[in-house]
């Protein structure tokens, strides 16, 4: 569904990620993991098109979308949830939902339908749909933050550290959600600080270090492999 070849981004002079190659097939979950500052983040907002590549290509369902615009790649089936939620803190609940939508320009009819869909997802959220976004919990906002991304119908969902800042009874609940959209088809690009979590919710795992791949395989062989437990997993 998403190839990408030999992927280069800079900040000013500053390169960000070095020839990055990556495949998610459909249906996938694929985990993207690798320490602070490795080029997780840029290389999921380079594929939402928030980045512009110096190099390489994106292509996703056969189509070359590495210089489209964020807006277009909703509109092909991409949507991202931003590391750090980036909720709009005075917008309602149901406002910072329905502005995941708007590239869509949906009947009143289907956006119900999908606010529904959300809602039936995440209760919680319902129970708070005229509350600001800015009075929610961090898990509370990191739904939300998943919930408009879900209001665009995605074929594929880029998740960019979904539990950062979360207690562990919360961030079980984040996944067990990941779980459940992964069960019911969508495919997923997940980006995640806490390898041994990505690697355990994921089929498939990519390791970037410095801007570069540096290891990629099958998550459960990943999660067994000494080497790399002791190398980037830690005690996790
Ligand atoms: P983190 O989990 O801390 O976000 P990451 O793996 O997602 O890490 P990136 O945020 O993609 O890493 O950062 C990759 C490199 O690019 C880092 O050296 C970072 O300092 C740099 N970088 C990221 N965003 C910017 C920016 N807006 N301007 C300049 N440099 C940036």
């Amino acid at each position: 569904m998403l190839t990408i070849r030999h992927l280069t981004a800079h900040y000013g002079a500053a390169q960000a990620l070095f020839g990055v190659d990556l495949e998610v097939g459909r249906g996938q979950t694929v985990a993207l993991v690798g320490a602070n500052g490795a080029g997780k983040s840029t290389l999921l907002r380079c594929v939402m098109g928030l980045v512009k590549p110096t190099g390489g290509t994106i292509e996703l369902e056969g189509e070359d979308v590495t210089h489209r615009s964020p807006a277009h790649l909703v509109r092909r089936g991409l949507a991202l949830s931003p590391e750090g939620r980036e909720v709009f803190a005075e917008l309602t609940v149901l406002e910072n939902l329905e502005l995941g939508a708007i590239p869509l320009s949906l009947g009143t009819a289907e956006k119900a339908r999908r606010i529904d869909g959300v809602f039936s997802r995440f209760p919680k959220l319902a129970e708070r749909r005229k509350q600001a976004a800015g009075t929610l919990s961090g898990g509370e906002q990191q739904m939300l933050a998943m919930g408009r991304a879900l209001m665009a119908g995605p074929k594929l969902l880029l998740l960019d550290e979904p539990s950062l800042g979360l207690a562990p009874l919360i961030t079980d609940e984040i996944f067990a959600i990941i779980h459940q959209l992964a069960r019911s088809g969508t495919t997923i690009l997940l980006v995640e600080q806490n390898a041994a979590r990505a690697l355990s919710a994921s089929d498939k795992a990519y390791l970037l270090a410095n801007g570069t791949i540096v290891e990629q395989g099958r998550s459960s062989d990943l999660l067994n492999d000494a080497a790399l437990r002791a190398a980037f997993l830690g005690a996790s």
